[in-house]
């Protein structure tokens, strides 16, 4: 691209700032303006639900880069800045201040939104959800007047948020439809680690229920579940998942479905010019052969820069496995790879002491790994998905066993 060339990245979060010290970085030399709604300099999310929301880590070790950066990289960040519609017929787009914008190439990191329960008594005061620093700053503040919280939804946010309050010595009640925190992922078996750990810390689980509203006069005090059970809480934080923010791309006439779909480059389908990455966007996969949705930090911050990098027309195809982290209280994990069904669970380890490394098997393959608290595997974890390989289930709940050695000829007892 010459010197000419006007760069517009769409969403000033984590995504689009990677993107932005990448197209610098891989020698772009035009214009770059990194535009986002929200009043401040990127910033990164995952401890919004844990360190950040208790009060251990402050507000400048969230930033994706200090302050000084961008102006030194010549990027134009416009904070404060929505950007009200694109058109990519003239390659232009429009900012709610009016002013139009013309690019060469346009990236859409614009995230995603908290979905809303739209339910009786939703927009009582004291009814929270949680995706911004400024609705961690609301939370941790009504938390600390609070004496019982009431977390709606066993999914990441819900789980990490509870257990962050529980934390804080917080009264906490987990409520979700499912039998156990994060079952839809990881399965009964490995969820309920995760139910365990809740209890153990004092969370009152209501599980196999659905919120039917709150009630409150102007301030919320109770919720109430759809099997008639009412759960008294002055404070509640609702967490039932992320809608992927693709309004301006829908708007654009560019194809979505359940996030903006792009190639494995990328790049918009049928919509020369335009990217998107990071959790809005739905990018096919070439080994799951699909468009795929990953709503978690790593993807945002490798798709970022491997946008950014085709935008510069290198043509480098997004073929990362992917992978999440999750901390609660002393239990972390990584997950890596994709488990939509499976036959088996194997486990390395033991379930009981929180400490072992669970892979999801079909067709005799691990599709998925997931590690908790031990560390430094996720190299052996992820190649052993990506190699495809039939795996030996006797040998892979050994711990004796090295992790790269458990393929091969499979034993009598397990091949049966
Ligand atoms: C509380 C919390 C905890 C998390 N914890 C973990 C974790 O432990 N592990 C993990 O793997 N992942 C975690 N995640 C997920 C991870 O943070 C996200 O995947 C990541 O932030 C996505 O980055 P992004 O750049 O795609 O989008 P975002 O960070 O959402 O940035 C998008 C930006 O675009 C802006 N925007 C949207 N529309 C417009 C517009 N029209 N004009 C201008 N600006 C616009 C938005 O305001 C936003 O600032 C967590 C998320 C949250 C909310």
């Amino acid at each position: 691209m010459s010197t000419r060339s006007t760069f517009v990245i769409v969403g000033a979060g984590l995504a689009g700032a990677k993107a932005a010290e990448t197209l610098r970085a891989e020698g772009f030399d035009g214009r770059l303006l990194l535009v986002g709604e929200e009043a401040e300099w990127p910033y990164e999310r995952p401890p919004l639900s844990k360190a950040y929301l208790r009060g251990e880590a402050d507000r400048h070790s969230l930033y994706v880069h200090q302050e000084g950066f961008y102006a030194a990289h010549d990027i134009e960040l416009r904070p404060s800045t929505w950007v009200r519609s694109i058109s990519s017929g003239a390659r232009q787009l429009e900012l709610a201040t009016g002013e139009r914008i013309g690019y060469q190439r346009l990236l859409l990191t614009t995230g995603a939104a908290p979905r809303r329960l739209p339910l009786p008594g939703a927009d009582l005061d004291g009814v929270h959800y949680l995706r911004s620093r400024g609705d961690a700053d609301a939370l941790a503040a009504a938390a600390a007047a609070a004496t019982h919280v009431v977390v709606v939804g066993t999914g990441w946010i819900g789980s990490e948020a509870a257990a962050s309050l529980r934390q804080l010595d917080r009264e906490v009640t987990l409520i979700g439809p499912d039998t156990a925190p994060l079952v839809r992922v990881l399965g009964p078996e490995v969820a309920g680690v995760y139910r365990d750990l809740h209890a153990d810390h004092g969370v009152r689980l209501q599980l196999g229920t659905r919120v039917a509203g709150f009630r409150g006069d102007g301030r919320v005090e109770a919720v109430v579940t759809e099997d008639g059970r009412t759960i008294e809480g002055d404070l509640v934080l609702v967490g039932v998942g992320a809608v992927p923010r693709t309004e301006l791309a829908e708007a654009a006439g560019l194809p979505v479905a359940g996030g903006v779909l792009v190639n494995e480059q990328l790049e918009a389908v049928g919509a020369a010019g335009i990217y998107a990455a990071g959790d809005v966007a739905a990018a096919w996969h070439p080994r799951y052969q699909r468009y795929l949705h990953v709503e978690h930090w790593a993807n945002a911050l490798n798709q970022g820069p491997a946008a950014a990098r085709n935008m510069l027309g290198r043509s480098v195809p997004y073929a990362r496995l992917p992978y999440f982290y999750s901390d609660q209280y002393d239990l972390g994990m990584e997950y890596s790879g994709l488990a939509a069904d499976w036959d088996r669970v194997v486990v390395r380890g033991d379930l009981g002491a929180r400490e072992f490394i669970a892979f999801w098997l079909k067709n005799q393959r691990v599709v998925a790994g997931m590690n908790a608290n031990i560390w430094d595997v996720t190299e052996p974890v992820q190649a052993l998905i990506r190699g495809g390989w039939p795996v030996d289930p006797a040998r892979l709940a050994d711990p004796d066993i090295p992790l790269d050695q458990v393929t091969g000829e499979l034993t009598t007892r397990s091949a049966r």
